[in-house]
């Protein structure tokens, strides 16, 4: 099957030779729910804004959907960002003006989706976020966790290849933080491919994959077995998968 994103030996060096990422390989595959996790500084800001074609790598590849996008215009870049991607920031992000659905619909406007379909694409997204209820709601009517869950709903209408989401919880109250993760995991369960960018290694160590970033390289890949059997907090559940990945050879 193809990769939903292949990052192939990247490396970003910005001016004052400061090197934010080094080498970093990276797949993805179609239905995981992934965190990228780090401290401070560690590069994951970097590596979200090249997975998601609004920067480009200094050095390496960056494959979406099998197709190579490093020789892309940057028209064609929006183009497959406004199709195949969707992004959760921390702050949400919303438009004032506009309702909870009419903000989701934005979600649509480079996708290719006839007008007089947005509404209810719309609507059904809200429906998937729990939010139907409150589709003319205005942003400043809404709780933080609620807008949160409009901002999930517009990364969601277009049905992109991959959800990228930065410190989606950064900004909530903790109770609203686990209810945003427990609807990632959710929409991860119906099929959408999700990426969580977080310094929060709690958050990390709720989801079925931890990539860690350090110093702009991968330190460790590691995945949870199976969840039938494994038992949370015995550290059992965790299989290291860098050393493998790092040398190019396969998974065991
Ligand atoms: P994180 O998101 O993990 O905090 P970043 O990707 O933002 O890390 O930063 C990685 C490194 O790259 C840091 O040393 C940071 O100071 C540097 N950096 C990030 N963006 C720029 C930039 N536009 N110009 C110069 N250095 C940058």
């Amino acid at each position: 099957m193809t990769p939903v994103l292949g990052v192939r030996g990247v490396g970003m060096a910005y001016g004052g030779g400061v090197r934010a990422l080094d080498d970093v390989s990276l797949t993805i595959e179609e239905g995981e729910l992934l965190a990228i996790v780090g401290p401070s500084g560690s590069g994951k800001s970097t590596l979200l804004h090249i997975m998601g074609t609004l920067d480009r790598p200094t050095s390496g590849t960056v494959e979406i959907g099998g197709e190579d996008v490093m020789s892309l215009s940057d028209r064609e870049l929006s183009a497959l960002r406004g199709r195949q991607l969707g992004f959760v920031f921390q702050q949400f992000h919303l438009t004032d003006g506009l309702s909870a659905w009419e903000n989701v619909a934005t979600g649509l406007l480079y996708a290719g989706v006839a007008r007089r379909s947005r509404k209810p694409r719309a609507l059904e997204a809200l429906a998937r976020v729990g939010l139907d209820h409150r589709s003319g709601h205005l942003p400043h009517q809404l709780s933080g966790g609620e807008r949160q869950r409009v901002a999930i709903a517009r990364a969601l209408v277009h049905e992109p290849m991959l959800v990228l989401a930065d410190e989606p919880t950064g900004a909530l109250d903790t109770a609203n933080g686990t209810a945003v993760l427990d609807l990632l995991s959710t929409l991860n369960d119906d099929g959408t491919t999700i990426a969580v960018i977080t310094h929060d290694r709690d958050i990390a160590s709720r989801l079925p994959r931890t990539v860690e970033l350090r110093d702009g390289r991968i330190v460790s890949d590691t995945r949870a077995e199976a969840q039938a059997g494994a038992v949370s907090g015995s550290g059992d559940e965790a299989r290291p998968l860098a050393d493998t990945r790092k040398a190019g050879k396969a998974p065991a």
